[in-house]
Protein backbone atom coordinates (compact mmCIF):
# COMPACT_ATOMS: atom_id res chain seq x y z
CA UNK A 1 0.00 0.00 0.00
CA UNK A 2 1.32 3.13 -0.83
CA UNK A 3 0.39 5.93 1.53
CA UNK A 4 0.03 9.61 1.06
CA UNK A 5 0.30 12.95 2.41
CA UNK A 6 -1.17 15.91 0.45
CA UNK A 7 -3.14 19.31 0.35
CA UNK A 8 -6.07 20.17 -1.32
CA UNK A 9 -7.77 23.52 -0.97
CA UNK A 10 -5.84 24.35 1.50
CA UNK A 11 -6.05 21.29 4.15
CA UNK A 12 -3.73 18.64 4.58
CA UNK A 13 -4.70 14.95 4.15
CA UNK A 14 -3.38 11.34 4.11
CA UNK A 15 -4.96 9.09 1.56
CA UNK A 16 -4.31 5.57 -0.38
CA UNK A 17 -2.61 5.89 -3.93
CA UNK A 18 -4.76 4.07 -6.50
CA UNK A 19 -3.33 4.36 -9.79
CA UNK A 20 -4.35 7.83 -10.50
CA UNK A 21 -6.00 8.52 -7.43
CA UNK A 22 -5.83 8.76 -3.84
CA UNK A 23 -8.47 7.44 -1.82
CA UNK A 24 -8.84 10.17 1.07
CA UNK A 25 -8.52 9.11 4.77
CA UNK A 26 -10.47 10.34 8.14
CA UNK A 27 -7.39 11.14 9.96
CA UNK A 28 -3.96 10.14 10.14
CA UNK A 29 -2.45 6.28 8.99
CA UNK A 30 -0.52 5.65 11.77
CA UNK A 31 -3.17 6.23 14.55
CA UNK A 32 -6.93 5.71 12.44
CA UNK A 33 -6.57 2.58 11.01
CA UNK A 34 -7.22 4.17 7.60
CA UNK A 35 -10.62 4.84 7.65
CA UNK A 36 -11.87 6.36 4.52
CA UNK A 37 -14.32 9.16 3.94
CA UNK A 38 -15.49 8.15 0.61
CA UNK A 39 -14.35 10.87 -1.15
CA UNK A 40 -11.21 10.36 -4.31
CA UNK A 41 -9.31 12.90 -5.52
CA UNK A 42 -6.86 12.65 -8.87
CA UNK A 43 -2.97 13.13 -7.78
CA UNK A 44 -2.60 15.38 -10.85
CA UNK A 45 -5.30 18.03 -8.53
CA UNK A 46 -3.15 17.91 -5.40
CA UNK A 47 -0.19 18.82 -4.02
CA UNK A 48 1.80 15.77 -2.63
CA UNK A 49 3.39 16.92 0.62
CA UNK A 50 6.75 15.11 2.29
CA UNK A 51 5.17 12.33 3.96
CA UNK A 52 5.94 13.57 7.54
CA UNK A 53 3.38 12.25 9.79
CA UNK A 54 4.44 14.56 12.15
CA UNK A 55 7.67 13.32 11.96
CA UNK A 56 9.94 14.56 15.17
CA UNK A 57 13.19 14.28 13.57
CA UNK A 58 15.01 13.29 10.43
CA UNK A 59 18.30 11.52 10.85
CA UNK A 60 20.81 10.53 8.06
CA UNK A 61 23.33 7.81 8.10
CA UNK A 62 26.27 9.22 6.27
CA UNK A 63 29.06 6.97 3.61
CA UNK A 64 26.99 3.81 3.94
CA UNK A 65 27.97 2.63 0.56
CA UNK A 66 31.94 1.29 0.31
CA UNK A 67 31.65 3.53 -3.42
CA UNK A 68 30.43 6.76 -1.99
CA UNK A 69 32.86 6.78 0.69
CA UNK A 70 35.39 5.76 -1.94
CA UNK A 71 34.28 8.82 -4.02
CA UNK A 72 34.51 11.35 -0.79
CA UNK A 73 38.13 10.21 -0.43
CA UNK A 74 37.89 8.04 2.54
CA UNK A 75 36.67 4.62 3.78
CA UNK A 76 33.22 3.54 5.53
CA UNK A 77 32.97 3.98 9.34
CA UNK A 78 33.01 0.98 11.18
CA UNK A 79 29.96 2.26 13.17
CA UNK A 80 27.07 4.14 10.81
CA UNK A 81 28.05 7.96 10.92
CA UNK A 82 24.81 9.66 11.69
CA UNK A 83 23.71 13.63 11.50
CA UNK A 84 20.10 14.99 11.70
CA UNK A 85 18.38 17.39 8.81
CA UNK A 86 16.21 20.11 10.35
CA UNK A 87 12.13 19.40 9.42
CA UNK A 88 12.17 22.67 7.94
CA UNK A 89 14.48 21.26 4.72
CA UNK A 90 11.41 18.52 4.01
CA UNK A 91 9.55 19.84 0.82
CA UNK A 92 7.43 17.17 -1.32
CA UNK A 93 7.55 15.48 -5.13
CA UNK A 94 7.06 18.81 -7.42
CA UNK A 95 8.66 21.18 -4.96
CA UNK A 96 11.49 22.84 -6.08
CA UNK A 97 14.80 22.74 -4.59
CA UNK A 98 16.40 26.43 -3.88
CA UNK A 99 20.13 26.76 -3.94
CA UNK A 100 21.35 29.04 -1.38
CA UNK A 101 24.10 31.99 -2.70
CA UNK A 102 26.25 31.29 0.20
CA UNK A 103 27.16 27.93 -1.84
CA UNK A 104 29.05 27.28 -5.10
CA UNK A 105 28.68 23.35 -5.00
CA UNK A 106 25.18 21.98 -4.38
CA UNK A 107 25.04 17.87 -4.99
CA UNK A 108 22.05 15.52 -5.13
CA UNK A 109 22.33 12.35 -3.08
CA UNK A 110 19.20 9.64 -3.51
CA UNK A 111 18.44 7.73 -0.76
CA UNK A 112 16.45 5.17 0.89
CA UNK A 113 14.30 6.79 3.72
CA UNK A 114 12.88 4.78 6.95
CA UNK A 115 9.54 5.88 8.30
CA UNK A 116 9.12 4.79 11.76
CA UNK A 117 6.01 3.24 13.21
CA UNK A 118 6.04 3.47 17.11
CA UNK A 119 8.14 4.34 20.03
CA UNK A 120 11.54 2.96 19.53
CA UNK A 121 14.20 2.81 22.25
CA UNK A 122 17.57 0.51 22.41
CA UNK A 123 15.80 -1.96 19.88
CA UNK A 124 18.08 -4.92 18.81
CA UNK A 125 18.59 -5.58 15.30
CA UNK A 126 16.50 -9.32 14.98
CA UNK A 127 13.13 -6.41 16.53
CA UNK A 128 14.22 -3.63 14.62
CA UNK A 129 11.68 -4.11 11.62
CA UNK A 130 8.93 -4.58 14.10
CA UNK A 131 9.27 -0.46 13.89
CA UNK A 132 9.22 0.48 10.57
CA UNK A 133 6.17 1.40 9.01
CA UNK A 134 7.16 1.52 5.64
CA UNK A 135 9.64 3.56 2.95
CA UNK A 136 10.36 6.21 0.97
CA UNK A 137 12.14 8.41 -1.28
CA UNK A 138 14.68 11.02 -0.12
CA UNK A 139 17.32 13.34 -1.72
CA UNK A 140 20.33 14.46 0.97
CA UNK A 141 20.43 17.72 -0.86
CA UNK A 142 23.99 18.53 0.92
CA UNK A 143 25.95 22.16 -0.05
CA UNK A 144 29.71 20.29 -0.59
CA UNK A 145 31.96 23.45 -0.05
CA UNK A 146 30.13 24.54 3.24
CA UNK A 147 30.43 20.59 3.75
CA UNK A 148 33.71 20.21 3.58
CA UNK A 149 34.45 24.09 4.79
CA UNK A 150 32.41 23.37 8.17
CA UNK A 151 33.76 19.99 9.27
CA UNK A 152 30.58 18.93 10.80
CA UNK A 153 27.16 19.16 8.62
CA UNK A 154 24.81 20.71 9.86
CA UNK A 155 24.88 23.69 7.97
CA UNK A 156 25.86 22.46 4.65
CA UNK A 157 23.00 19.77 4.91
CA UNK A 158 20.21 21.99 6.48
CA UNK A 159 18.80 23.98 4.59
CA UNK A 160 15.07 25.01 3.90
CA UNK A 161 14.65 22.53 0.61
CA UNK A 162 17.48 20.26 1.10
CA UNK A 163 15.25 17.48 1.99
CA UNK A 164 12.96 16.66 -0.66
CA UNK A 165 11.36 13.70 0.61
CA UNK A 166 8.54 11.12 -1.15
CA UNK A 167 6.18 10.99 -3.38
CA UNK A 168 4.49 8.78 -0.88
CA UNK A 169 4.94 6.14 1.79
CA UNK A 170 5.53 2.18 0.31
CA UNK A 171 3.86 -0.30 3.47
CA UNK A 172 5.14 -3.48 1.76
CA UNK A 173 8.42 -2.73 0.62
CA UNK A 174 11.37 -4.60 2.00
CA UNK A 175 14.97 -3.86 0.58
CA UNK A 176 16.98 -6.46 -1.44
CA UNK A 177 18.75 -5.30 -4.30
CA UNK A 178 16.36 -2.73 -5.69
CA UNK A 179 18.15 -0.27 -8.02
CA UNK A 180 18.49 2.83 -6.17
CA UNK A 181 19.50 6.30 -8.99
CA UNK A 182 19.77 10.09 -9.74
CA UNK A 183 18.71 11.66 -12.99
CA UNK A 184 19.47 15.20 -13.38
CA UNK A 185 17.67 16.18 -16.84
CA UNK A 186 17.24 12.48 -17.88
CA UNK A 187 20.57 11.95 -17.78
CA UNK A 188 21.80 9.10 -15.41
CA UNK A 189 24.01 10.38 -11.94
CA UNK A 190 23.99 7.33 -9.68
CA UNK A 191 23.19 4.05 -9.70
CA UNK A 192 23.56 1.61 -6.97
CA UNK A 193 21.17 -1.56 -5.59
CA UNK A 194 19.87 -1.48 -1.83
CA UNK A 195 22.32 -4.46 -1.00
CA UNK A 196 25.38 -1.90 -1.33
CA UNK A 197 24.83 -0.56 1.74
CA UNK A 198 27.09 -1.24 4.35
CA UNK A 199 25.09 -1.25 7.53
CA UNK A 200 20.87 -2.46 6.44
CA UNK A 201 18.24 -0.92 7.80
CA UNK A 202 18.09 -3.25 10.75
CA UNK A 203 21.35 -1.85 12.12
CA UNK A 204 21.11 1.64 11.57
CA UNK A 205 17.61 1.42 13.95
CA UNK A 206 19.54 -0.60 16.67
CA UNK A 207 22.32 2.22 16.74
CA UNK A 208 20.03 5.08 16.07
CA UNK A 209 17.82 4.13 18.74
CA UNK A 210 20.29 3.51 21.41
CA UNK A 211 20.84 7.12 21.38
CA UNK A 212 17.85 8.98 20.97
CA UNK A 213 13.99 7.52 21.44
CA UNK A 214 12.47 7.17 17.66
CA UNK A 215 8.82 8.15 17.32
CA UNK A 216 6.10 7.32 14.81
CA UNK A 217 7.13 9.15 11.59
CA UNK A 218 10.74 9.76 12.50
CA UNK A 219 12.30 9.33 8.99
CA UNK A 220 15.94 7.73 8.53
CA UNK A 221 18.13 8.30 5.66
CA UNK A 222 20.18 5.46 5.19
CA UNK A 223 22.95 6.73 3.01
CA UNK A 224 23.96 7.39 -1.05
CA UNK A 225 25.99 5.34 -3.87
CA UNK A 226 28.21 6.59 -5.57
CA UNK A 227 27.64 9.23 -8.80
CA UNK A 228 26.97 12.46 -6.36
CA UNK A 229 26.99 15.39 -8.04
CA UNK A 230 26.05 19.30 -8.82
CA UNK A 231 22.71 20.72 -9.40
CA UNK A 232 22.23 23.97 -11.03
CA UNK A 233 18.99 26.11 -11.33
CA UNK A 234 16.66 25.06 -14.25
CA UNK A 235 17.30 21.64 -13.98
CA UNK A 236 15.16 18.60 -12.56
CA UNK A 237 16.54 16.13 -10.64
CA UNK A 238 14.82 12.78 -10.05
CA UNK A 239 15.91 9.53 -7.41
CA UNK A 240 14.19 6.75 -7.88
CA UNK A 241 13.91 3.53 -6.10
CA UNK A 242 12.73 0.44 -7.81
CA UNK A 243 9.40 -0.50 -5.90
CA UNK A 244 8.67 2.71 -5.04
CA UNK A 245 8.33 5.03 -7.18
CA UNK A 246 10.37 8.39 -8.81
CA UNK A 247 10.63 11.96 -6.72
CA UNK A 248 10.91 14.91 -8.79
CA UNK A 249 12.07 18.36 -8.02
CA UNK A 250 13.16 21.07 -9.90
CA UNK A 251 15.98 23.36 -9.06
CA UNK A 252 16.06 27.00 -8.80
MG1 LIG B 1 23.57 11.50 2.44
Amino acid sequence: MRVAKFSVAGEVRFGIVDGPELVVLKGHPLFTNYETTGERVAIKDVQLLPPTLPTSKLICIGKNYADHAAEMGGEAPAEPLMFLKPLTAAIGQGETIVLPSISDQVDHECELAVVISSVAKNVPADKALDFVWGYTIANDVTARDLQNKDGQWTRAKGFDTFCPIGPWIETEFEPEDQVIETRVDGELRQHGRLNQMIHDVPRIIEHVSQVMTLLPGDIILTGTPAGIGPIEAGQVVEVSIEGIGELTNPVA
